[in-house]
Protein backbone atom coordinates (compact mmCIF):
# COMPACT_ATOMS: atom_id res chain seq x y z
CA UNK A 1 0.00 0.00 0.00
CA UNK A 2 1.99 3.50 -1.76
CA UNK A 3 0.96 5.82 1.37
CA UNK A 4 2.60 9.51 0.63
CA UNK A 5 1.30 12.97 2.30
CA UNK A 6 0.92 15.31 -0.83
CA UNK A 7 -0.85 18.14 -1.61
CA UNK A 8 -4.68 18.15 -1.36
CA UNK A 9 -6.11 16.21 -4.12
CA UNK A 10 -8.06 19.00 -6.13
CA UNK A 11 -12.08 19.43 -4.36
CA UNK A 12 -13.60 18.11 -7.48
CA UNK A 13 -11.47 15.10 -7.83
CA UNK A 14 -14.55 11.99 -7.92
CA UNK A 15 -12.25 10.06 -6.22
CA UNK A 16 -10.85 12.06 -3.48
CA UNK A 17 -7.18 10.98 -2.62
CA UNK A 18 -7.84 7.66 -4.11
CA UNK A 19 -5.29 7.38 -7.08
CA UNK A 20 -5.73 3.89 -8.52
CA UNK A 21 -6.07 0.12 -7.70
CA UNK A 22 -3.47 -2.33 -6.97
CA UNK A 23 -3.51 -6.11 -6.71
CA UNK A 24 -3.37 -7.66 -3.49
CA UNK A 25 -1.21 -10.54 -5.09
CA UNK A 26 0.96 -9.55 -7.55
CA UNK A 27 0.93 -5.90 -7.00
CA UNK A 28 -0.15 -4.85 -10.47
CA UNK A 29 -2.05 -1.38 -10.54
CA UNK A 30 -4.87 0.03 -12.34
CA UNK A 31 -6.49 2.86 -13.37
CA UNK A 32 -9.53 3.94 -10.80
CA UNK A 33 -12.46 1.63 -12.53
CA UNK A 34 -15.39 -1.11 -11.89
CA UNK A 35 -12.75 -3.96 -11.52
CA UNK A 36 -12.78 -6.24 -8.86
CA UNK A 37 -10.02 -8.73 -10.13
CA UNK A 38 -6.33 -8.52 -11.60
CA UNK A 39 -6.20 -9.76 -15.28
CA UNK A 40 -2.86 -11.47 -14.71
CA UNK A 41 -3.42 -13.50 -11.48
CA UNK A 42 -7.05 -12.52 -10.41
CA UNK A 43 -5.81 -11.46 -7.37
CA UNK A 44 -8.87 -9.39 -5.70
CA UNK A 45 -7.82 -5.12 -5.64
CA UNK A 46 -7.65 -2.78 -3.10
CA UNK A 47 -7.67 1.35 -3.14
CA UNK A 48 -4.24 2.67 -3.03
CA UNK A 49 -4.11 6.28 -2.52
CA UNK A 50 -2.02 9.19 -2.19
CA UNK A 51 -3.28 10.79 1.09
CA UNK A 52 -3.34 14.21 1.99
CA UNK A 53 -1.55 15.39 5.35
CA UNK A 54 -4.10 15.49 8.08
CA UNK A 55 -4.77 16.08 11.52
CA UNK A 56 -7.32 14.72 14.28
CA UNK A 57 -8.37 18.38 14.74
CA UNK A 58 -9.46 18.32 10.53
CA UNK A 59 -11.29 15.45 11.14
CA UNK A 60 -13.47 16.47 14.59
CA UNK A 61 -14.69 19.08 12.60
CA UNK A 62 -16.01 17.24 10.19
CA UNK A 63 -20.40 15.55 10.13
CA UNK A 64 -21.20 13.33 12.54
CA UNK A 65 -21.51 10.91 10.14
CA UNK A 66 -18.61 8.02 8.62
CA UNK A 67 -17.80 11.48 5.72
CA UNK A 68 -15.61 13.13 8.69
CA UNK A 69 -13.53 10.51 7.08
CA UNK A 70 -14.22 11.24 4.06
CA UNK A 71 -10.49 12.28 3.04
CA UNK A 72 -9.59 8.62 3.53
CA UNK A 73 -11.64 6.85 1.39
CA UNK A 74 -12.29 6.81 -2.41
CA UNK A 75 -15.42 9.78 -2.31
CA UNK A 76 -15.40 12.96 -2.97
CA UNK A 77 -14.55 16.18 -0.77
CA UNK A 78 -18.35 17.33 -1.02
CA UNK A 79 -19.68 13.59 -0.22
CA UNK A 80 -22.37 14.73 2.44
CA UNK A 81 -23.69 17.14 0.38
CA UNK A 82 -24.72 14.53 -2.14
CA UNK A 83 -28.25 12.83 -2.20
CA UNK A 84 -26.87 9.46 0.55
CA UNK A 85 -28.02 8.05 3.69
CA UNK A 86 -25.48 9.32 5.91
CA UNK A 87 -24.38 6.40 7.86
CA UNK A 88 -21.97 5.96 11.00
CA UNK A 89 -20.24 7.69 13.59
CA UNK A 90 -22.75 4.90 15.79
CA UNK A 91 -22.20 4.25 19.40
CA UNK A 92 -19.17 2.74 21.22
CA UNK A 93 -20.58 1.72 23.97
CA UNK A 94 -18.77 1.26 27.34
CA UNK A 95 -20.09 -2.78 28.28
CA UNK A 96 -19.11 -2.49 31.84
CA UNK A 97 -21.80 -4.63 33.41
CA UNK A 98 -21.00 -7.12 30.56
CA UNK A 99 -16.92 -7.21 31.13
CA UNK A 100 -17.85 -7.47 35.03
CA UNK A 101 -19.55 -10.98 34.41
CA UNK A 102 -17.27 -12.14 31.92
CA UNK A 103 -14.19 -11.24 33.92
CA UNK A 104 -12.90 -8.31 31.69
CA UNK A 105 -11.61 -5.14 32.47
CA UNK A 106 -12.08 -2.95 29.58
CA UNK A 107 -14.89 -3.96 27.19
CA UNK A 108 -16.85 -1.82 24.74
CA UNK A 109 -19.63 -2.81 21.94
CA UNK A 110 -19.21 -1.06 18.73
CA UNK A 111 -22.90 -1.16 17.85
CA UNK A 112 -23.47 -0.70 14.14
CA UNK A 113 -27.53 -1.50 14.70
CA UNK A 114 -27.14 2.00 14.89
CA UNK A 115 -27.12 2.85 11.02
CA UNK A 116 -30.10 3.64 8.93
CA UNK A 117 -31.14 0.49 7.79
CA UNK A 118 -29.71 -1.00 11.03
CA UNK A 119 -26.79 -2.60 10.20
CA UNK A 120 -23.31 -1.62 9.50
CA UNK A 121 -23.77 -2.64 5.59
CA UNK A 122 -24.65 1.04 5.07
CA UNK A 123 -21.10 1.82 5.36
CA UNK A 124 -20.13 -0.13 2.28
CA UNK A 125 -22.79 1.16 0.18
CA UNK A 126 -22.75 4.39 0.70
CA UNK A 127 -18.72 4.31 -0.33
CA UNK A 128 -20.03 1.84 -3.39
CA UNK A 129 -23.20 4.31 -4.26
CA UNK A 130 -20.36 7.02 -4.63
CA UNK A 131 -18.33 4.94 -7.27
CA UNK A 132 -21.76 3.53 -9.09
CA UNK A 133 -22.28 7.35 -9.82
CA UNK A 134 -18.81 8.13 -10.78
CA UNK A 135 -19.33 5.19 -13.66
CA UNK A 136 -22.71 6.29 -14.55
CA UNK A 137 -24.55 3.25 -12.71
CA UNK A 138 -28.51 3.92 -13.62
CA UNK A 139 -29.57 0.76 -11.40
CA UNK A 140 -27.88 -0.45 -7.92
CA UNK A 141 -28.05 -4.04 -7.37
CA UNK A 142 -26.09 -6.69 -4.94
CA UNK A 143 -25.88 -10.53 -4.34
CA UNK A 144 -27.08 -10.38 -0.53
CA UNK A 145 -26.83 -12.55 2.71
CA UNK A 146 -30.33 -10.20 3.84
CA UNK A 147 -28.59 -6.93 5.77
CA UNK A 148 -26.74 -6.00 2.00
CA UNK A 149 -30.24 -5.76 0.47
CA UNK A 150 -32.02 -3.19 2.38
CA UNK A 151 -29.10 -1.41 2.67
CA UNK A 152 -28.67 -1.14 -1.14
CA UNK A 153 -32.29 -0.48 -2.01
CA UNK A 154 -33.22 2.01 0.55
CA UNK A 155 -29.73 4.12 -0.73
CA UNK A 156 -30.63 3.45 -4.07
CA UNK A 157 -34.05 4.84 -2.86
CA UNK A 158 -32.69 8.13 -1.56
CA UNK A 159 -30.02 8.42 -4.49
CA UNK A 160 -33.18 8.25 -7.24
CA UNK A 161 -31.26 5.41 -8.53
CA UNK A 162 -33.10 2.06 -9.73
CA UNK A 163 -32.64 -1.06 -7.41
CA UNK A 164 -32.74 -4.63 -8.43
CA UNK A 165 -31.24 -7.20 -5.48
CA UNK A 166 -30.44 -10.42 -5.00
CA UNK A 167 -31.01 -12.69 -2.22
CA UNK A 168 -31.10 -16.52 -1.31
CA UNK A 169 -34.91 -17.57 -0.78
CA UNK A 170 -35.44 -18.19 3.14
CA UNK A 171 -34.36 -15.47 4.92
CA UNK A 172 -35.39 -14.10 7.99
CA UNK A 173 -38.65 -11.88 7.42
CA UNK A 174 -37.65 -8.23 9.24
CA UNK A 175 -34.80 -8.92 6.27
CA UNK A 176 -37.42 -9.42 3.59
CA UNK A 177 -39.87 -6.74 4.32
CA UNK A 178 -37.32 -4.58 4.95
CA UNK A 179 -35.27 -4.84 1.57
CA UNK A 180 -39.01 -4.64 -0.59
CA UNK A 181 -40.53 -1.61 1.43
CA UNK A 182 -37.83 1.07 -0.61
CA UNK A 183 -39.32 0.53 -3.67
CA UNK A 184 -36.89 -1.57 -5.33
CA UNK A 185 -36.90 -4.93 -7.22
CA UNK A 186 -36.08 -7.95 -4.22
CA UNK A 187 -35.60 -11.36 -6.10
CA UNK A 188 -34.77 -14.33 -4.47
CA UNK A 189 -33.23 -17.33 -5.62
CA UNK A 190 -33.81 -20.51 -5.10
CA UNK A 191 -30.34 -21.59 -3.48
CA UNK A 192 -27.48 -20.69 -1.17
CA UNK A 193 -26.01 -17.37 -0.90
CA UNK A 194 -22.91 -18.70 -2.35
CA UNK A 195 -25.37 -19.52 -5.86
CA UNK A 196 -26.78 -15.91 -5.53
CA UNK A 197 -23.33 -14.76 -6.18
CA UNK A 198 -21.84 -16.72 -8.54
CA UNK A 199 -25.58 -15.83 -10.49
CA UNK A 200 -24.81 -11.90 -10.10
CA UNK A 201 -21.21 -12.76 -11.43
CA UNK A 202 -23.09 -14.59 -14.43
CA UNK A 203 -25.31 -11.58 -15.29
CA UNK A 204 -22.18 -9.36 -15.13
CA UNK A 205 -20.48 -11.39 -17.53
CA UNK A 206 -23.39 -11.72 -19.56
CA UNK A 207 -23.19 -8.22 -20.18
CA UNK A 208 -27.10 -8.15 -19.72
CA UNK A 209 -26.83 -5.39 -17.01
CA UNK A 210 -24.41 -3.31 -18.45
CA UNK A 211 -25.71 -0.06 -16.41
CA UNK A 212 -25.78 -1.82 -13.34
CA UNK A 213 -23.63 -1.71 -10.57
CA UNK A 214 -23.33 -4.49 -8.25
CA UNK A 215 -22.18 -3.27 -5.13
CA UNK A 216 -19.49 -6.01 -3.77
CA UNK A 217 -19.52 -7.18 -7.19
CA UNK A 218 -18.09 -5.41 -9.59
CA UNK A 219 -17.85 -2.22 -7.50
CA UNK A 220 -16.51 -4.75 -4.95
CA UNK A 221 -13.16 -2.81 -4.64
CA UNK A 222 -14.76 0.53 -3.92
CA UNK A 223 -17.14 -0.78 -1.15
CA UNK A 224 -15.03 -2.52 0.82
CA UNK A 225 -13.71 0.47 1.99
CA UNK A 226 -16.71 1.36 3.23
CA UNK A 227 -15.26 -0.60 6.61
CA UNK A 228 -12.60 1.02 7.53
CA UNK A 229 -14.74 3.68 9.19
CA UNK A 230 -15.49 1.12 11.86
CA UNK A 231 -11.78 1.38 12.24
CA UNK A 232 -11.66 5.14 12.09
CA UNK A 233 -14.49 5.75 14.39
CA UNK A 234 -13.18 3.11 17.53
CA UNK A 235 -9.99 4.48 17.18
CA UNK A 236 -11.59 8.11 17.27
CA UNK A 237 -13.53 7.39 20.42
CA UNK A 238 -11.11 5.30 22.53
CA UNK A 239 -9.11 9.20 22.13
CA UNK A 240 -7.22 8.10 19.39
CA UNK A 241 -5.86 5.09 19.70
CA UNK A 242 -6.15 1.64 18.87
CA UNK A 243 -8.15 -1.35 20.83
CA UNK A 244 -5.60 -3.87 21.68
CA UNK A 245 -8.11 -6.96 21.09
CA UNK A 246 -11.16 -6.56 17.95
CA UNK A 247 -13.35 -9.51 17.71
CA UNK A 248 -15.24 -8.98 14.26
CA UNK A 249 -17.89 -11.56 12.82
CA UNK A 250 -16.73 -13.09 9.55
CA UNK A 251 -19.09 -13.63 6.29
CA UNK A 252 -16.51 -13.08 3.11
CA UNK A 253 -14.20 -11.73 5.83
CA UNK A 254 -13.85 -8.11 3.82
CA UNK A 255 -14.95 -6.27 6.85
CA UNK A 256 -12.67 -7.81 9.17
CA UNK A 257 -9.52 -7.32 6.59
CA UNK A 258 -11.14 -3.46 5.94
CA UNK A 259 -11.15 -3.07 9.10
CA UNK A 260 -7.42 -4.33 9.42
CA UNK A 261 -6.21 -1.52 6.56
CA UNK A 262 -7.91 1.01 8.56
CA UNK A 263 -5.70 0.81 11.64
CA UNK A 264 -2.64 0.57 9.72
CA UNK A 265 -3.76 3.68 7.62
CA UNK A 266 -4.15 5.56 10.97
CA UNK A 267 -0.40 4.79 12.12
CA UNK A 268 1.11 5.41 8.94
CA UNK A 269 -0.70 8.52 8.84
CA UNK A 270 0.46 9.02 12.37
CA UNK A 271 -3.30 9.91 13.80
CA UNK A 272 -2.73 7.20 16.27
CA UNK A 273 0.02 5.99 18.22
CA UNK A 274 1.41 2.19 17.07
CA UNK A 275 0.92 -0.59 19.32
CA UNK A 276 0.12 -3.63 18.88
CA UNK A 277 -3.30 -5.36 18.45
CA UNK A 278 -4.80 -8.86 18.38
CA UNK A 279 -7.70 -9.18 15.68
CA UNK A 280 -10.15 -12.27 16.85
CA UNK A 281 -12.16 -13.68 13.38
CA UNK A 282 -16.26 -15.20 14.90
CA UNK A 283 -18.23 -17.16 13.04
CA UNK A 284 -21.50 -19.65 13.51
CA UNK A 285 -20.36 -23.04 13.58
CA UNK A 286 -23.15 -24.21 11.02
CA UNK A 287 -21.09 -21.71 8.76
CA UNK A 288 -17.27 -22.03 9.94
CA UNK A 289 -15.28 -22.43 7.14
CA UNK A 290 -12.82 -20.14 7.92
CA UNK A 291 -12.68 -21.40 11.77
CA UNK A 292 -11.84 -24.31 10.51
CA UNK A 293 -8.90 -23.33 8.54
CA UNK A 294 -7.52 -21.81 11.03
CA UNK A 295 -7.71 -25.02 13.62
CA UNK A 296 -6.40 -27.04 10.93
CA UNK A 297 -3.40 -24.47 10.36
CA UNK A 298 -4.07 -24.57 6.69
CA UNK A 299 -3.94 -21.54 4.64
CA UNK A 300 -6.67 -22.02 1.83
CA UNK A 301 -10.35 -21.94 2.91
CA UNK A 302 -12.91 -25.19 1.92
CA UNK A 303 -16.16 -24.45 1.05
CA UNK A 304 -19.24 -25.40 3.31
CA UNK A 305 -22.80 -25.50 3.05
CA UNK A 306 -24.33 -23.20 5.66
CA UNK A 307 -27.05 -24.38 8.45
CA UNK A 308 -26.90 -21.88 11.14
CA UNK A 309 -29.30 -19.27 12.09
CA UNK A 310 -26.40 -16.37 11.58
CA UNK A 311 -27.80 -15.78 8.21
CA UNK A 312 -26.01 -12.51 7.71
CA UNK A 313 -22.83 -14.28 7.99
CA UNK A 314 -23.61 -17.76 5.91
CA UNK A 315 -20.98 -17.31 3.08
CA UNK A 316 -19.78 -21.13 2.93
CA UNK A 317 -17.01 -19.86 0.48
CA UNK A 318 -15.86 -16.42 1.97
CA UNK A 319 -13.37 -14.43 -0.80
CA UNK A 320 -11.76 -12.73 1.66
CA UNK A 321 -10.95 -16.00 3.70
CA UNK A 322 -7.35 -16.66 3.00
CA UNK A 323 -6.99 -12.64 4.09
CA UNK A 324 -8.33 -13.11 7.36
CA UNK A 325 -6.05 -16.26 8.25
CA UNK A 326 -3.25 -14.13 7.32
CA UNK A 327 -4.20 -10.82 9.41
CA UNK A 328 -4.99 -13.07 12.48
CA UNK A 329 -2.22 -14.90 12.42
CA UNK A 330 -0.12 -11.68 12.24
CA UNK A 331 -1.59 -10.00 14.94
CA UNK A 332 -1.52 -12.69 17.46
CA UNK A 333 -5.48 -13.26 17.52
CA UNK A 334 -7.26 -16.22 16.63
CA UNK A 335 -10.49 -17.36 14.53
CA UNK A 336 -13.37 -19.09 16.58
CA UNK A 337 -16.92 -19.97 16.18
CA UNK A 338 -20.30 -20.94 18.35
CA UNK A 339 -23.22 -22.63 18.05
CA UNK A 340 -26.44 -21.74 17.53
CA UNK A 341 -27.67 -22.32 21.23
CA UNK A 342 -24.43 -20.55 21.98
CA UNK A 343 -25.61 -17.63 19.97
CA UNK A 344 -29.06 -17.35 21.60
CA UNK A 345 -27.57 -17.37 24.79
CA UNK A 346 -25.06 -14.58 23.69
CA UNK A 347 -27.91 -12.15 22.33
CA UNK A 348 -29.54 -12.53 25.48
CA UNK A 349 -26.65 -12.10 27.87
CA UNK A 350 -26.17 -8.84 25.79
CA UNK A 351 -29.73 -7.84 25.83
CA UNK A 352 -29.68 -8.65 30.05
CA UNK A 353 -26.38 -6.71 30.97
CA UNK A 354 -25.69 -3.73 28.26
CA UNK A 355 -29.38 -3.34 26.77
CA UNK A 356 -28.41 -3.79 23.46
CA UNK A 357 -30.46 -6.19 21.47
CA UNK A 358 -27.87 -7.47 18.47
CA UNK A 359 -29.11 -9.41 15.47
CA UNK A 360 -27.62 -13.08 15.00
CA UNK A 361 -24.51 -11.26 14.15
CA UNK A 362 -23.55 -9.55 17.24
CA UNK A 363 -24.70 -13.22 19.14
CA UNK A 364 -21.89 -14.59 17.11
CA UNK A 365 -19.36 -11.87 18.64
CA UNK A 366 -19.94 -11.93 22.02
CA UNK A 367 -20.29 -16.07 22.00
CA UNK A 368 -16.83 -15.66 21.26
CA UNK A 369 -16.01 -13.57 23.49
CA UNK A 370 -17.47 -15.21 25.93
CA UNK A 371 -15.95 -18.51 24.80
CA UNK A 372 -12.67 -17.68 24.02
CA UNK A 373 -12.12 -15.56 27.73
CA UNK A 374 -13.26 -19.13 29.08
CA UNK A 375 -10.86 -20.55 26.97
CA UNK A 376 -7.75 -17.93 28.26
CA UNK A 377 -7.11 -17.05 24.51
CA UNK A 378 -8.28 -13.21 25.46
CA UNK A 379 -6.60 -11.22 27.58
CA UNK A 380 -8.67 -9.95 30.34
CA UNK A 381 -6.59 -7.07 31.18
CA UNK A 382 -6.49 -5.72 27.99
CA UNK A 383 -8.94 -2.90 26.33
CA UNK A 384 -11.39 -5.01 24.03
CA UNK A 385 -13.70 -3.78 21.36
CA UNK A 386 -16.01 -6.21 20.19
CA UNK A 387 -18.77 -5.56 17.08
CA UNK A 388 -22.42 -5.74 16.97
CA UNK A 389 -23.38 -5.38 13.21
CA UNK A 390 -26.84 -5.91 12.80
CA UNK A 391 -30.23 -5.37 14.64
CA UNK A 392 -31.81 -8.04 16.67
CA UNK A 393 -35.47 -6.69 15.42
CA UNK A 394 -34.67 -8.29 12.07
CA UNK A 395 -33.79 -11.61 13.74
CA UNK A 396 -36.87 -12.31 15.92
CA UNK A 397 -37.33 -15.77 15.41
CA UNK A 398 -33.81 -16.75 16.28
CA UNK A 399 -34.49 -15.54 19.87
CA UNK A 400 -38.67 -16.39 20.30
CA UNK A 401 -39.86 -15.02 23.85
CA UNK A 402 -43.45 -13.69 24.76
CA UNK A 403 -44.64 -12.23 28.03
CA UNK A 404 -43.42 -13.06 31.12
CA UNK A 405 -47.01 -13.69 32.26
CA UNK A 406 -50.51 -12.85 30.39
CA UNK A 407 -53.71 -12.01 32.62
CA UNK A 408 -56.61 -10.02 32.73
CA UNK A 409 -56.16 -6.11 34.16
CA UNK A 410 -56.94 -7.03 37.57
CA UNK A 411 -54.30 -6.26 40.74
CA UNK A 412 -55.76 -9.58 42.34
CA UNK A 413 -54.68 -11.62 39.26
CA UNK A 414 -51.41 -9.84 39.60
CA UNK A 415 -50.92 -10.47 42.73
CA UNK A 416 -51.41 -14.25 41.95
CA UNK A 417 -48.76 -14.34 38.85
CA UNK A 418 -46.12 -13.69 41.88
CA UNK A 419 -44.81 -10.94 40.41
CA UNK A 420 -45.29 -8.48 43.14
C1 LIG B 1 -22.47 -8.61 5.99
C2 LIG B 1 -22.42 -8.70 7.45
C3 LIG B 1 -21.22 -8.94 8.16
C4 LIG B 1 -19.85 -9.21 7.59
O1 LIG B 1 -19.68 -9.24 6.28
P1 LIG B 1 -18.32 -9.49 5.48
O2 LIG B 1 -18.78 -10.14 4.23
O3 LIG B 1 -17.45 -10.40 6.31
O4 LIG B 1 -17.73 -8.17 5.26
C5 LIG B 1 -21.28 -8.91 9.53
N1 LIG B 1 -22.43 -8.70 10.19
C6 LIG B 1 -23.58 -8.46 9.56
C7 LIG B 1 -24.81 -8.23 10.38
C8 LIG B 1 -23.63 -8.45 8.17
O5 LIG B 1 -24.80 -8.20 7.57
ZN1 LIG C 1 -2.37 -9.65 -9.55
Amino acid sequence: MAITATEDPPATAPFGAAARLSCRECGETYDLGPRFACEFCFGPLQVAYDFPAITREQIAAGPNSMWRYAPLLPVPADVASKPNLNPGFTKLIDAGNLGRELGIRSLHIKDDSGNPTHSFKDRVVAVALEAARNFGYTTLSCSSTGNLAGAVTAAAARAGLRACVFIPAGLEQGKVVMASVYGGDVVALEGTYDEVNRFCTELIGDGAAEDWGFVNVNLRTFYGEGSKTLAFEIAEQLGWRLPEQMIIPIASGAQLTKIDKGFQELIKLGLVEERPYKIFGAQATGCSPVATAWKAGHEVVKPVKPDTIAKSLAIGNPADGPYVLDICKRTGGAVEDVSDPEIVDAIKLLARTEGVFAETAGGVTVGVLRKLLAAGVLDPEAETVVLNTGDGLKTLDAVGGGPTATIRPSLDEFRKAGLV
